[in-house]
């Protein structure tokens, strides 16, 4: 069973943008590419986990998303990272166009990628964290029975001014990588000694 992070990706991993989709406009958000690092070297594992209902939309297509998700794939693998698979919810029961308008069981608060992503990746859902801007990743990571964790960047702050946040909440996600990373020191110390 293998420690896991599971990762929203706009606004988290990169700069928010509605409806991203251009290689051209995607901007890590400050400091992720140091996370994804320190991530691996504590022998996490990395699942993106990310609603993409501009699919739905019509707004662009998974073609276009699976080339903007290898490219930052590609990128975290050069700067010392590594993600293993990144999973998406293409639907939206009211604003999608033909076969992408379902009530699906994937888009978040709802576990379903979470679920896909503990079941392909052996996840140990004890020592596993779910982090991301919004209230949906949050419910996302209760429904699956892994500890959520926000960031104040994408949405975060808003999500805090709207919602009774008590979960741990980090100024972004390298604050949470380099918080990880000392207890987990702390840790070995301990079994050392
Ligand atoms: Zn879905």
């Amino acid at each position: 069973m293998k420690k896991t992070i599971f990762l929203d990706r706009d606004g988290t991993i990169n700069i928010e943008k509605e409806y991203l989709y251009k290689i051209e406009d995607f901007e890590f958000e400050a400091g992720v590419l140091d996370a994804l690092k320190i991530f691996k070297e504590l022998k996490y594992q990395v699942l993106v986990v990310t609603n993409q209902s501009g699919i739905a939309r019509g707004y662009y297509d998974e073609i276009s998303l699976k080339k903007l998700n290898d490219y930052m794939m590609e990128i975290i693998e050069k700067n010392g990272g590594k993600v293993e698979h990144c999973y998406y919810c293409p639907h939206h029961s009211e604003k999608g166009i033909g076969s992408y308008k379902v009530q699906c069981t994937c888009r978040k608060p709802l576990p379903g990628l979470l679920l896909n992503g503990i079941e392909d990746y052996n996840v140990n859902i004890s020592k596993s964290f779910m982090i991301g801007d919004k209230i949906s990743d949050i419910g996302a990571g209760i429904n699956a029975g892994i500890q959520p964790i926000l960031v104040r960047t994408g949405y975060g702050i808003k999500t805090i001014s709207e919602n009774h946040i008590e979960i741990p909440i980090y100024e972004n996600l390298l604050e949470f990588a380099l918080e990880l990373k000392s207890k987990e020191e702390k840790l070995l110390y301990r079994k050392e000694y």
